[in-house]
């Protein structure tokens, strides 16, 4: 799905309760999932698929919580290093909060998203800026405006875009009648739009 990756990359768990929260696919202590972290200890652990709150135990009043991540066998002397990583880490990343369970959008300092810093999270992403002035600062009609926004993205309705929405029909440029009308052919390499293109040039002064 379009968009999604960008956007799961760009959000961290707060963890409250813990009771929504994955303990070991979610990304909850730190940049990586702590099955990706630690796939050997996620193979041997005796409970995969828990929460957060399933493997913590909160003491009623006041003292230190604890975890309590149980595995199926006993660790190597080689292994050893990695259990202890793994539970220093645990324990530097111990949920104080009791409040309910929520998420947090990294592309704003405030933690809050928006469908802008979204935009600017997925035009990094992309290396060439969005040519958004050109489009939208242009001394044009909205409906151009539009229209050309719409264009960039390649979602106008040409027969190439009706046909991916289900509409029956013969791809066929009503331009030059021949070629698929793909949004490229019938913007920029139709022969009778490259035609009209050299023509209005004419009229632009230098
Ligand atoms: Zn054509």
């Amino acid at each position: 799905m379009f968009g999604w990756n960008d956007y799961f990359q760009h959000i961290e768990f707060v963890v409250g309760l813990g009771n929504r929260i994955r303990f070991w696919q979610d990304k909850w202590c730190g940049d990586r999932a702590l099955l990706d972290r630690f796939p050997t200890l996620y193979a041997c652990s005796s409970h995969r698929e828990v929460t957060i709150d399933s493997v913590l135990i909160r003491p009623n009043a006041g003292g230190l919580c604890e975890w309590n991540v149980t595995f199926g066998r006993d660790f190597n002397d080689w292994e050893i290093d990695l259990v202890v990583e793994f539970f220093q880490l645990l324990a530097s990343n111990t949920p104080s909060n009791e409040g309910p369970d929520g998420l947090r959008w990294k592309g704003r300092k405030d933690g809050i998203f928006t469908s802008r810093s979204f935009y600017h999270v997925l035009n990094v992403r992309l290396g060439v800026p969005f040519p958004w002035k050109v489009i939208w600062a242009a001394k044009a009609p909205p409906r151009v405006s539009f229209f050309i926004w719409t264009a960039t993205w390649r979602k106008i309705l040409n027969c190439d875009n009706l046909m991916r929405r289900g509409y029956t029909m013969v791809s066929r440029c009503c331009l030059c009648c021949s070629n698929g009308e793909t949004v490229d052919h019938l913007l920029l390499h139709c022969p009778v739009l490259h035609m009209l293109w050299k023509l209005s040039f004419l009229f632009v002064p230098c």
